[in-house]
Order: structure tokens, then sequence, then C-alpha cells
């Protein structure tokens, strides 16, 4: 015969609490010729054909064995019989799933934990929120940073770089939203001011759009309607491409796209000036006037489907 289940005995242990009082009369005299209530379960369930075994434990938890059956035997199989709500209490902890066996039997600590890792991302603290908030992050994360402040900027970053929050004055900046009190601009950590971000918006997290084509986004410097990779080290090579671009003397075919890009961004200045004069005097002059054209992009996280889509992004 295999061996009992420790939970199966378990159960039963914590289902004789439950009907001791059933089994004694108001003295404490049992009723019966039963020792005590963990043997008057064994010996109903015996009845059932369910017996200390493993195979049994089985078939407790199966369909097979009823509610309504156990109830015969348990109700109105002879002295001592047990009150329909006792035995109702008893079967359910029988019959119990095995998470609240869990919690029953000691181990709910645990089970607590794994319940809380698993919890919807609303239900998250402010501070597990900020724990897991990144560029990379999921974006619900991002949506209910924002939710909760209101769609306003309170991010602190101890470190722009590393995107690393702050996550006290952060956290500090949340409750005084949630006050209703304005929030600054910029805010004082250890004597020094921090720009704040809104959810979703990260330092230096700006994108370029193509000298070629505008509306395109630069990925790792790939362009694809270019089908080219562009050296984005110099930006303002990018931007004297764009000014020729925009004179209608950039280049047209796959081919000559390919060499622009190359003399663009590594060849010598002063032969691409030999090559575009016009553009390299209109460059000359707006740059004096600082009024080079723009292809940086700040990447708007929040609700983005589509990166290269660039009506979703804002230019400055
Ligand atoms: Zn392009």
């Amino acid at each position: 015969m295999s061996s009992i289940p420790s939970v199966f005995s378990q159960k039963v242990q914590k289902a004789a609490r439950e009907i001791e009082p059933s089994l004694q009369r108001a003295n404490g005299e049992a009723i019966g010729t039963i020792p005590d209530a963990e043997a008057y379960i064994w010996a109903r369930l015996t009845t059932l054909g369910i017996y200390q075994d493993e195979g049994s434990y089985d078939i407790l938890m199966s369909s097979d064995c009823s509610e309504g059956d156990a109830r015969r035997v348990f109700c109105e199989n002879g002295e001592p019989n047990l009150p329909v709500a006792r035995f109702k209490r008893m079967w359910s902890i029988l019959k119990g799933e095995a998470r609240q066996e869990a919690e029953t039997l000691g181990v709910g600590e645990a089970l607590d934990k794994a319940l809380k890792a698993n919890r919807p991302i609303g239900q998250w603290t402010d501070e597990d929120l900020l724990k897991a908030y990144s560029p990379d992050c999921n974006p619900e994360v991002i949506e209910n940073l924002d939710k909760r402040a209101k769609e306003r900027s309170f991010i602190v970053f101890s470190n722009e770089e590393a995107h690393e929050v702050d996550s006290a004055a952060t956290v500090d900046l949340l409750r005084m939203i949630r006050r209703g009190k304005p929030t600054p601009v910029h805010y004082p950590v250890n004597g020094t001011l921090r720009k704040l971000y809104r959810a979703g918006d990260f330092p230096n997290s700006t994108m370029l759009e193509c000298p070629l084509h505008p509306g395109t986004l630069l990925v790792n410097g790939y362009c694809d309607q270019c089908g080219q990779t562009w050296d984005v080290s110099d930006y303002e090579r990018l931007q004297l491409a764009r000014i020729i671009r925009d004179r209608d003397e950039g280049p047209e075919t796959p081919a000559a796209i390919k060499e622009f890009i190359a003399a663009m961004t590594k060849g010598d200045l002063a032969k691409i000036g030999e090559t575009y004069p016009k553009a390299m005097v209109e460059y000359n002059e707006r740059k004096t006037e600082e009024d080079l054209p723009r292809l940086k992009v700040r990447q708007a996280a929040r609700g983005v489907s589509d990166p290269m889509n660039p009506s979703l992004h804002r230019r400055f």
C-alpha cells in the first residue's frame, strides 16, 4: 500500500479540530465509541472506500467523491452523526484546493510572496513601479506611474545617463501631487537642482532623423529609406547633409546615396565645400545664426506604438 500524503493527514487533523465539539456531549463525554475526532473521520472515510493512502487521496480530491455521498456517511450513518454545518466545514477542508492547503499548512508566507510577484502592475507600490521603471520596461509600468502623477513631471534621476531613479525624492514628489500641491520644474536634492521628468520621458532619449529623409528615424544610424547606416557621431555634418538635401542637391540613386553618406560623414569638409559650394555657404551662415536644421527628435515613450511614425514625436 502506498504511503499517505502528508497533506492528507494534515487536512484530517485540521478538519478534526472543527468537528471535535460535535462528538462530545456538553459535559465533555464522548458520543459513541470512537475515541477522537481524527479517528472518527478516518473511520467514516473508510466507509466511503477512502483509506490512508495516496490512491485514496486522489479519489477524495476527484469529482467521484461527492459531498452528497459523504454527507450520508457522516450525518446519517448512526451516532455520532455530525450536525450539517460542522460536516460542511470539515468537508470543505478535506476537499480544499492546493492553495487553501498551503495557507492551512503554514507555508502561507511563501505563497503570499508568489502571489505578490504575480499581482497586477496596477496594484504595485510606487517604490516597486519605480524599481521596474526603465526605457525598456513594461508599458503598463509607465502608464501607471503617469496616471498616479496625474500626467505631471515628477521623476528625479540620481544618475541621468544610467537612467537611475532617485526613489526617495520621486516618491516625495508623487506624495505632493496626491495632496494636490503644485510641483516645480526642478527639485532640490542634496543642494543640487534636478530636472523632473514625466513618466515615459528619459534624459537623452533622443533619436535622429535621416538627413535625406525627414520623418524617418535612424535606428543605430540605420535609415530604412536609404538602406544605409549613417555615422551619427558628428551632428553638424548631418545638419549639413540636410541642407544639401533641402536645396535639392542631394543624391537620388542607391549608389549615389552610399557614396554621399561616406563623403558627408567621413570626408574632408573642404572637399565637400568644393562639391556643394552654395550649400556650404548656407551652412556657415546658419551656423553663425544658430539656425541649423534640427534632426533631433525626442522619443515619447508613452503610448508610442510605432517608433518610426514621426507624428508621434516632437522635434526640438
Ligand atoms: Zn535616409
